[in-house]
């Protein structure tokens, strides 16, 4: 075929003709099959509140890459898929388009590809949803996902809401579920917690407890200072408000507080019964003096427009020898107002020592990043982030800090002695907030640490604190310690993966599982609140093992009660009667028990990283609780992102790719091939055109291949060179294999379709004639390209004239159950020498090669090193025998050869070696070369490739060559004018 265009037209259309007929055949349809090997996967559902973009794409591909080998080995594979229309984002759009919202209705057209009249019929939610799940499912089968569609569910399926009820039901008898009062994420506008899914750009909302410490004027108002950094209160030389906000008189539990207007309505979301009473500019605190309750000292009310009302109180405190934005405002301050001349009140006070900084850490920081002025944000950022990392975790609270409490009583300076002063930064923070407690000037409030943070409908999110609401308590220790235990059993691929989850795992406290609105299923006691999304995807793998029986079975929805699925998946109750009561037969029923227990416990999960702090988490803490411990999940897999040259994808941006478009664009099997090619799976993904086109050229090269060979094939027996490519063969099937396993399925597709296109060339150029091995490497080849690029390898599996699947057949188990030592000490060895005579082809001309391999005596010496090697010998034992036995050769330059000889047993690996001579006696390197000289010859690019053994006292000697040969270390000549 002429172009790339061309082949990619070609790729398109023998996917529609395979995809097909995967249909119509029901390839992937999977049934228990008793004594075959089972192997069950699933990848994260998608919500379709838009259609399926390439971020899915290539969660999905790495789990049907997977899926189609473990097929190859012989597993009977289920792989099924649902949609998860839980929660807001459905719910958001929908309502967009039923207001007639313009903008919005002309992103989504231009974001999802649908024109504007489809769109305005979708204001329903069920609807929205429906549209996007079906088209996203069209894409999914074009794409080649081995899908089992039978178990197709969504999350509003009545079956689905029963099985959910039933799982909640169960955390609740567990103690599980709590009814308490905590603090959430919240979207005043909706009235109802958020989370990651609810949120602009999925952040999930990060909530966190200020300390707030009340500084006092001279008529007894609070200004209630907040901060993360309550120690640091010893320091303060000023406060800061901003002068253009607004600030509320506002009464808290008998007292008067200043705070910002926007923190007293926060207050109210917070059980703090408050009410303004009047309202201040900002300006008019500034000059103000008030007391630091931990110094007893009066400090000035400054003005800096770097507060931000809306977070905390609006009260800030300066610290300006710990705080960079305090010194640097200050600084301004005194250079501005005050002609450079700092006040003895207003200079920085060194209050943690860190070893690395000097008495003024914040300034140290400064000069060091250049920060010049309050608008360096950027880089005001980084020096604080840095100086309160340095601190927290070096810092030490100095003891000449005592002299700041002057004006304190006794008691109060010797509990600072001894519980502050020489301590870390980390205890001094605990024992600060004791000593203001006891000064009765300690409160706090909760606050969005990562704000802003907006809901989707566009409102600021605000912590609420939610009273008698329920939550799942993930901070119960008891089920930590089970979800521990479950994840150190599992395998984490990439296994970094593991310390986020079990960071999750720690971190993770009560958290609130309803809503008042969004799709998904009600709490069974609790009307009006909806389960949310994150809740409600915890443990449904388990859910598709059975699904398509019940709905076959025509069991109604409402009869699905507790015991159904307590005997489903827990065994429990009475089979009969519960097969009476849903007007079914007791096999039936024990059926669909079966069909659980054959496929669980699930022995893969894929998703992409962002869902490790949550849905991973929350996937491994429901399962310990639901099922026994051998119903435990086996893997997790998480991918890394999708950027899309270079940018991550993301609605807001709109750069998201959808995955239809690409498929069409490129054509499914080089749009797998490319992504599996760009990024190995624990990376991200940087999607880029032109990798996709290669992909797509390197395929048209392996197909064009394939053919060609396969037509002028011959049974014949090519001797060596046959031997030679089934050897090959061997070995990248068990590479294979192995890789396969470890998920490194950017190294598995190089191989495939790169270095066994490059051996069966090899192999071509050197037999000549295209013997009976190349016909089997070809066949086993064309198996191992289906996982990545099922559509095309079909098209070839006909084209050779095997009936059947590609997908259904098996790769032959000698292939990579035993490993060929001999051939792969061989090979080894082969490619040491190629290397060795590649470096001498750079600087010399010549296109014939002599090789020279060492006398018996010397290759015994291998032996010796090797054995001395892997027993753990001395070194100098080693090179004291190396010594002798290279004298006794008569080598001369007994240094260079012991260096020599070190260098090729630890290329070959002592083991290997070992286990070959076991076998053979010694490493005949001339029986070997002489064995491949062909092979060599093509490789090297070279007319030939002579070889001699320096004990052959025939033998020429070129260019004294003969005399430098070494064990392992031929001795090479190079010439154009041999005879
Ligand atoms: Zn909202």
């Amino acid at each position: 075929m002429s172009s790339v265009d061309e082949f990619i037209a070609f790729l398109r259309r023998v996917a529609d003709k395979w995809s097909t007929r995967y249909e119509v055949d029901r390839v992937f349809e999977a049934d228990p099959a008793e004594g075959v090997p089972k192997y069950f996967t699933t990848a994260a559902y998608m919500y379709p509140s838009g259609p399926i973009h390439v971020g899915h794409g290539r969660t999905y591909l790495i789990a049907d890459v997977i899926a189609r080998f473990k097929r190859l080995l012989g597993y009977n594979v289920l792989f099924p898929m649902g949609f998860h229309y839980t929660g807001t984002p459905v719910l958001v759009r929908a309502e967009a388009i039923s207001e007639g919202r313009v903008k919005e209705l002309e992103s989504m057209s231009t974001a999802f590809n649908v024109d504007l009249e489809t769109l305005r019929k979708l204001g329903e939610p069920v609807a929205f949803a429906r549209y996007f799940h079906e088209l996203s499912k069209e894409a999914m089968k074009l794409y080649g996902l081995s899908i089992d569609w039978r178990r197709e569910f969504t999350t509003i399926d009545p079956e689905y809401k029963s099985f959910i009820r039933w799982q909640f039901t169960k955390l609740l008898k567990l103690g599980l579920l709590v009814k308490g009062t905590h603090p959430v994420g919240w979207c005043p506008r909706h009235g109802m917690p958020v989370g990651m899914h609810d949120t602009e750009g999925d952040v999930e909302p990060e909530v966190g407890e200020l300390t707030l410490i009340k500084f006092r004027d001279g008529e007894g108002r609070v200004y209630p200072v907040a901060t993360l950094r309550p120690e640091t209160v010893f320091g303060v030389t000023n406060v800061w408000v901003n002068p253009e906000a607004e600030y509320c008189l506002t009464e808290v539990g008998g007292e008067t507080w200043v705070i910002s207007c926007i923190a007293a309505e926060k207050f109210s979301y917070q059980l703090r019964r408050s009410s303004v009473l009047r309202r201040i500019p900002g300006r008019e605190l500034v000059g103000l003096r008030l007391v630091n309750p931990a110094t007893n000292e009066e400090v000035p009310v400054l003005s800096a427009s770097f507060v931000n009302p809306k977070f905390g109180s609006g009260v800030v405190m300066s610290v300006p020898a710990h705080a960079p934005y305090d010194y640097v405002a200050l600084r301004d301050y005194v250079t501005e107002e005050l002609g450079g001349a700092w006040p003895q009140e207003l200079l920085p006070r060194p209050l943690i020592a860190v070893p690395g900084y000097g008495e003024v850490p914040a300034k140290d920081v400064i000069e060091l990043l250049g920060v010049r002025s309050q608008s360096d944000v950027g880089l005001l950022e980084e020096a604080t982030k840095r100086v309160y990392r340095d601190e927290f975790e070096r810092g030490v609270i100095r003891e000449d800090a005592v002299k700041y409490l002057a004006r304190q009583p006794r008691s109060t300076v010797e509990f600072f002695t001894k519980h502050v002063a020489g301590k870390s930064v980390k205890e001094a923070r605990e024992s600060s907030k004791e000593l203001l407690r006891s000064l009765g000037a300690y409160d706090s409030m909760y606050e969005v640490i990562n704000s802003p943070v907006y809901c989707r409908c566009g409102t600021e999110v605000v912590v609420k604190v939610l009273e008698e609401q329920w939550f799942i308590d993930y901070g119960n220790p008891k089920w930590k310690e089970l979800a521990r235990e479950a994840l150190r059993s599992m395998e984490v691929v990439p296994e970094e993966a593991r310390n986020g989850i079990e960071a999750t795992i720690d971190w993770l406290r009560e958290r609130a599982c309803a809503r008042t609105r969004g799709l998904g299923t009600e709490l069974p006691w609790a009307s009006g609140w909806v389960i949310e999304a994150l809740s409600d995807s915890t443990i449904y793998m388990a859910f598709y093992t059975v699904i398509h029986r019940i709905r076959s079975l025509r069991i109604p929805a409402e009869k699905l009660g507790e015991e159904f699925w307590d005997y489903v998946f827990l065994g429990l109750g009475s089979a009969s009667e519960l097969a009476e009561k849903l007007g079914i037969r007791v096999k039936e029923l024990e059926a669909i028990r079966r069909e659980f227990l054959y496929w669980y416990p699930l022995d893969s999960r894929h998703s992409g990283k962002d869902l490790i702090p949550n849905h991973l988490t929350f996937f491994i803490f429901n399962h310990v609780a639901v099922f026994p411990r051998e119903l435990w999940p086996r893997r997790i897999v998480a991918n890394g992102w999708v950027l899309l040259e270079g940018a991550r994808m993301s609605k807001s941006k709109g750069n998201v790719k959808l995955l239809k478009n690409l498929v069409e664009a490129y054509s499914p099997d080089a749009l797998r091939l490319g992504l599996v090619l760009g990024a190995e799976v624990d990376q991200d993904l940087d999607l880029r055109e032109n990798v996709v086109i290669s992909a797509a050229r390197q395929l048209a090269r392996v197909y064009e291949t394939v053919r060609r060979v396969w037509a002028e094939s011959e049974d014949v027996d090519m001797g060596k060179a046959d031997e030679w490519l089934r050897g090959t063969l061997r070995q990248h099937v068990a590479s294979y294999v192995d890789e396969m396993e470890r998920v490194k399925l950017r190294s598995v597709a190089i191989r495939v379709f790169f270095k066994m296109l490059e051996d069966l060339e090899t192999y071509l150029k050197w037999a000549g004639r295209v013997g009976r091995a190349a016909r089997d490497y070809i066949a086993t080849w064309v198996k191992m390209m289906s996982p990545f690029t099922p559509f095309l390898a079909e098209e070839l599996w006909e084209s050779l004239g095997y009936g059947g699947y590609v997908a259904k057949s098996a790769l032959p188990r000698e292939l990579y159950e035993q490993r060929d030592v001999e051939f792969d000490v061989e090979q080894r060895y082969l490619e040491l020498v190629l290397n060795d005579v590649r470096s001498v082809l750079e600087v010399t001309e010549g296109d014939v090669v002599v090789l020279y391999t060492a006398s018996r005596e010397l290759t015994e010496l291998v032996k010796r090193v090797a054995e001395m090697v892997s027993l753990g010998g001395e070194l100098k034992d080693v090179v004291k025998a190396l010594y002798e036995e290279a004298t006794r050769a008569g080598i001369g330059d007994v240094f260079r050869a012991l260096k020599l000889v070190h260098e090729a047993v630890n290329y070959i690996t002592p083991a290997a070696v070992l286990k070959y001579i076991e076998n053979k006696g010694y490493l005949d390197e001339y029986e070997i070369l002489t064995k491949y000289r062909g092979l060599l010859a093509v490789k090297l690019g070279v007319r030939e490739v002579r070889v001699y053994s320096a004990s052959d006292p025939g033998a020429p000697d070129y260019g004294g060559r003969k005399r430098r040969a070494l064990p392992l270390r031929p001795g090479i000549y190079l010439t154009s004018s041999l005879s």
